[in-house]
C-alpha cells in the first residue's frame, strides 16, 4: 500500500547506509540493501574503532566535533557504544618537528591537546624503547563499540519502519520508467524514487550502474592486527608514531596495531599481505622492544578516498534521483552521527534545517566535476 511518502533505497550496508537510514527513514519509506549475509562484513566491521576529533582535515574535523555527543551521550535505543581513550602521539628527538606541526595545525582548534614529555609518555607505557622523548597528548578521543553502533543503527532503522535486507547484490539499475528499478543477484527487483550510493568502496561501480558519473574513488587497503604481550596494557593510551607508520591501542587483554599502511587496490573482500603483518610486528618491536611471533588475529579492510580527503555526500549533479554517501576514508565510524543526520537532511532538501558545522558545497559530489 502507497504511503505517499517517497521511497528510498539505500545500497550498502556499513555504519555510512544505516546512519543515513535512521534519519531518513522519518521521512522516506527506506529499504537498505546488503550485498553480504551480515551488515558491516566489509570496513565497517574491520575498522580501529576510535574517534579522534584533531584528525585528518578540517571538513573531517568539523563532522567529528558535531558527533562528539552522540557517542558520550546516545539517543534512546543505543546504549553505551563509547569510552574515554587517550591518544598520544610519540616522537624521537630528530622527529620533534612533526611534534610541533602537528600541534600547530591542531592546537588552536583543540586547544585541550598538550606536549607531553620522556618521563610523562613512559609514564603511560612503561616499554617504549629510550628513543621515544617527545610527544603530544590528546585526552578528548574515545573507544568506539563498532559492533553495539551498528546494531544499534540497524535496529533503530527497523523500528522506525525501515526495512533491511542483506545477501542482496545490487546488479542493474534502470530508469526508464521515471522511478529506479532495482535488480538483484538473488531477490525480487526493488522500486525507488531515490537511490542512495552508501556501497563503500565500490562507490563508483554502483554509480557506472547508474549510468552516473563516478567520483574518482580510490579503496586504500589497510592492515590490522591483535596481539598479547605479557604486560597489563588495559589502561595504556591509543599510541601513534610521528612518523605515521604505526599504531597500537588496548583493547581489553590484547593490543590491537596497524602499520597504517594504504595501499591502493580495487573493491574486494580485502585480506591482508603476510609482508604487511611481518612490517606491522617487526615496527611494534622496534618501538616497545618486544619479540611477538604470532598475532592472535589480522585482518585488512578498505578505506576509500575521493582527492580532496572529504566525504561526498549529496545529490549527483548528472542525476536528480542519485544520491551520493560515500568516500568516508578512514573516519566513516566517527563522523556517521553527523554524516547520517546531514545526508538525510541534504536527501529530504532540507537545507534550512541543516545542524551540520559544514555547509553543502563543502562535502557536495559538485565540487569535484
Ligand atoms: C583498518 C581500518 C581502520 C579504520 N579505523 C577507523 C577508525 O578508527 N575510525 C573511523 O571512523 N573509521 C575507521 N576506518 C574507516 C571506516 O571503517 C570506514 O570509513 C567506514 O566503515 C566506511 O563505511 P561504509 O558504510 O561507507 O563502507 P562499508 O562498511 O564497506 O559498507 C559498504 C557496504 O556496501 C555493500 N555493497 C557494495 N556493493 C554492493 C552492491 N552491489 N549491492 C549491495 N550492497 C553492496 C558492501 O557489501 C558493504 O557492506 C578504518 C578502516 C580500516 C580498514
Amino acid at each position: 500500500m502507497s504511503t505517499g511518502r517517497k521511497s528510498v533505497l539505500v545500497v550498502g550496508g556499513g555504519i555510512a547506509g544505516f546512519s543515513l537510514a535512521l534519519h531518513a527513514s522519518k521521512e522516506f519509506d527506506v529499504t537498505v540493501v546488503e550485498a553480504e549475509f551480515q551488515p558491516g562484513y566489509h570496513s565497517s566491521g574491520r575498522s580501529a574503532a576510535v574517534f579522534h576529533i584533531a584528525f585528518e582535515n578540517d571538513i573531517v574535523h568539523r563532522l567529528s566535533l558535531d558527533s562528539e555527543s552522540f557517542f558520550l551521550q546516545p539517543p534512546r535505543g543505543f546504549g553505551a557504544i563509547a569510552s574515554t581513550l587517550e591518544h598520544m602521539l610519540i616522537a624521537k628527538t630528530p622527529e620533534k618537528s612533526r611534534v610541533d606541526e602537528f600541534l600547530d595545525t591542531w592546537s588552536q582548534r583543540c586547544p585541550w591537546l598538550r606536549r607531553v614529555s620522556r618521563s610523562e609518555i613512559v609514564d603511560r607505557i612503561p616499554l617504549l624503547t629510550d628513543e621515544y622523548t617527545i610527544g603530544a597528548l590528546d585526552v578528548r578521543s574515545l573507544a568506539i563499540d563498532v559492533h553495539t553502533l551498528l546494531d544499534c543503527y540497524r535496529r533503530n532503522v527497523v523500528e522506525s519502519g525501515g526495512k533491511v535486507t542483506t545477501q542482496r547484490r545490487l546488479v542493474a539499475l534502470d530508469d526508464s520508467n521515471g522511478q529506479w528499478t532495482a535488480s538483484f543477484a538473488q531477490g525480487e527487483p526493488i522500486t525507488a524514487d531515490i537511490v542512495v550510493n552508501a556501497a563503500g568502496a565500490w562507490a563508483d561501480e554502483i554509480a557506472n550502474l547508474a549510468g552516473v558519473a563516478p567520483i574518482g574513488l580510490v579503496p586504500k587497503r589497510r592492515t590490522g592486527l591483535r596481539v598479547h604481550l605479557d604486560s597489563n596494557i588495559r589502561d595504556w593510551p591509543m599510541c601513534y608514531t610521528a612518523s605515521h607508520s604505526l599504531y597500537f591501542k588496548p583493547e581489553g587483554n590484547a593490543l590491537m596495531l596497524s602499520p597504517a599502511d594504504a595501499t591502493e587496490s580495487p573493491p574486494c573482500d580485502a585480506q591482508p599481505e603476510m609482508y604487511d603483518v611481518a612490517v606491522a610486528l617487526d615496527r611494534l618491536r622496534q618501538c616497545l622492544g618486544v619479540q611477538i611471533d604470532r598475532p592472535s588475529e589480522t585482518w585488512a579492510g578498505l578505506r576509500s578516498f575521493v582527492d580532496d580527503g572529504a566525504p561526498v555526500i549529496g545529490f549527483a549533479s548528472d542525476h536528480p534521483g542519485f544520491f551520493w554517501h560515500s568516500a568516508f576514508g578512514g573516519f566513516g565510524v566517527q563522523t556517521s552521527p553527523a554524516c547520517g543526520k546531514l545526508g538525510a537532511e541534504l536527501l529530504a532538501s532540507n537545507l534550512g534545517s541543516m545542524s551540520a558545522n559544514v555547509s553543502a558545497q563543502e562535502i557536495g559530489p559538485e565540487r569535484l566535476d
